[in-house]
């Protein structure tokens, strides 16, 4: 396990004035996020719900790496109300059928790290990791070692499944 989720331990984002920022989740909930180097990829959310939204991974794992977040900056999942469990576990369904719609994976990893000795990125606002899964990933990613291989740009993703979201969202109100 330690190999398939060290990648996401790295801070991956600065602020626009260069410096680093509190917390990418919050930034990016509010909208005001400048994720580097390409400012182009400001706009990772693929869909927004009442008390959470569903990003792109700007490191991803694996083509259609995404995660779903709670707007609120809280730790774990005993912090969350009932209308933040049901709506996370909500756009995470959505998001596995998604990425089965999108890429058509042989598997999904779906995970929280709570915690720095779980390998989590972000320590204190919590996030629900999906990685699409091939048969043979695991061992091309060993060989390619630390070089990150990305065999799809993040506005590619984000054309894939923004529409995807989109149709389940008006499915789920
Ligand atoms: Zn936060």
């Amino acid at each position: 396990m330690d190999r398939l989720w060290a990648p996401w331990r790295h801070a991956y984002v600065t602020s626009v004035s260069g410096g680093p920022i509190d917390c990418i989740f919050c930034e990016a909930s509010s909208g005001s996020v400048r994720l580097q180097p390409d400012p182009a990829r400001d706009d990772l959310i693929l869909v927004r719900g009442r008390v959470s939204f569903v990003i792109l991974n700007l490191y991803p794992y694996n083509s259609g790496h995404i995660m779903v977040v709670p707007n609120r900056h809280a730790p774990n999942l005993a912090s969350m109300s009932a209308e933040e469990q049901a709506e996370l576990m909500t756009l995470t369904r959505d998001a596995e059928i998604a990425l089965t719609e999108a890429y058509a994976p042989h598997g999904i990893n779906i995970g929280v790290n709570l915690g720095n000795a779980a390998g989590a990125g972000v320590l204190d606002h919590l996030h629900v990791h999906l990685v699409p899964r091939w048969n043979g990933d695991t061992n091309f990613m060993t060989v390619v070692g630390n070089v990150r291989v990305l065999p799809e740009e993040l506005g590619e993703s984000a054309k894939r499944l923004r529409p995807i979201f989109e149709r389940l969202a008006a499915e789920d109100a």
